[in-house]
């Protein structure tokens, strides 16, 4: 006997797809260092193997979110270095130092710490300023400059290497975005006259797509990456999408007219309807928003609207329309026809908030072609 399950919901990955938008990334800024982003599992797409994939293709570092994403990267074997762009705990900075992962710092406590560390085992650590120019999430305030540049210099162990920020407005709000680069245009002048500031950078996908920031040397595409922009470029339309969501109908009945569909009885069906059970629910990361009009799966070459609310593991379609429909035959949740994009703006949400939400409980499968 055969104990395996078929999966009833998967997720499909173009690794190739990937590089492709990291080549693009490239050519929209030439000239410049990359720092592929791949936190959160490469925006869940699976964290080692999008790394292990673009390990030779150049980058300088690989952005993380925290030490457990770049330990993960050195067991993997990967050996482009990890970045970890947010602050770590005291506890996790000796390894960080030992590894000479990329990091920020924010104050002059965690500077003093890492130079402290790096002290103990007789090594230099290179870290990267971060400057809050408007984020409010880390980094040092522009005006905090000239004090903390004499007790920096001070700290032999530390080598200040980068200085960063990040834009918090860039597809929103282009004025104080403009605002933005030109503080940290400023602060990097100011600080490049006592720092040898190897990389300098600010801009994540949109700030890359959207705006020119001279200073700076490397860029930080995410979103990009996985085949989404978040601003209007003309690199439309060349980004490939990266990934598929896939499930199956588990049983396909007909319902009379008047028969409630899901929890709530939101949907009540106006006339017999074929109504899909599908094995994907919100456990899986299938947006519990999505429940209600206007979400459409695509089966069998037909969009069929899904019926009621999300269930924790099941969804319902209304395939009426559909011949043959059968137990076992694909659902599109995102894919060709149904882009991550409308998926998201569906759910009332953005698409980062969607790749990311896809579920451990998803095997992910990929190809290389
Ligand atoms: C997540 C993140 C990025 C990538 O952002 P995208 O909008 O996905 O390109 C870049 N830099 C920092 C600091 C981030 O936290």
């Amino acid at each position: 006997m055969n104990h395996t399950s078929p999966p009833r919901a998967w997720v499909e990955v173009d690794l190739e797809a990937i590089a492709h938008n990291l080549d693009i990334a490239r050519q929209a800024s030439p000239g410049v260092a990359l720092m592929p982003v791949i936190k959160a599992g490469a925006y869940g797409h699976g964290l080692e193997p999008v790394a292990r994939r673009l390990d030779t293709d150049g980058a300088a570092f690989f952005g993380v979110a925290n030490v457990g994403e770049a330990r993960r990267l050195s067991m993997a074997g990967v050996r482009t270095k990890p970045f970890i762009l947010g602050p770590a705990f005291p506890e996790e900075r000796e390894e960080m130092v030992l590894n000479n992962w990329g990091c920020t710092i924010s104050t002059l406590e965690e500077a003093q710490h890492y130079q402290s560390i790096a002290e103990m085992f007789d090594k230099s650590f290179p870290v990267h300023m971060a400057l809050d120019t408007g984020m409010g999430r880390e980094g040092f305030l522009p005006h905090q400059l000239g004090e903390i540049i004499g007790p920096l210099q001070q700290m032999k162990n530390l080598i200040i290497d980068g200085v960063m920020s990040h834009c918090s407005a860039a597809d929103e709000d282009v004025s104080f975005t403009q605002a933005q680069i030109r503080e940290f245009t400023d602060c990097v002048a100011m600080l490049g006259r006592h720092f040898k500031l190897r990389y300098r950078h600010l801009a994540a996908s949109a700030g890359e797509l959207g705006y020119e920031i001279p200073i700076a040397n490397m860029v930080r595409p995410g979103l990009l990456l996985y085949g989404v922009a978040p601003m209007a470029s003309i690199y439309d339309g060349v980004l490939r999408p990266t990934l598929r969501l896939k499930s199956r109908i588990s049983l396909v009945r007909e319902l009379p007219a008047g028969h409630g569909v899901a929890y709530g009885r939101d949907y009540i069906t106006s006339a017999p309807t074929q109504v899909a059970t599908i094995g994907i629910g919100y456990a899986d990361g299938w947006n519990r928003r999505l429940g209600g009009a206007g979400t459409r799966v695509f089966i069998n070459g037909h969009y069929c609207p899904t019926l009621g609310r999300v269930t924790m593991d099941q969804i319902m379609a209304d395939v009426t329309a559909v011949p043959d429909v059968a137990p076992g035959d694909t659902v599109e949740l995102i894919g060709p026809h149904i882009p991550v994009t409308e998926v998201a703006e569906r759910a009332g949400t953005i698409t980062w908030d969607i790749f990311t939400g896809l579920g451990p409980r998803l095997p992910r499968v990929y190809h290389s072609h």
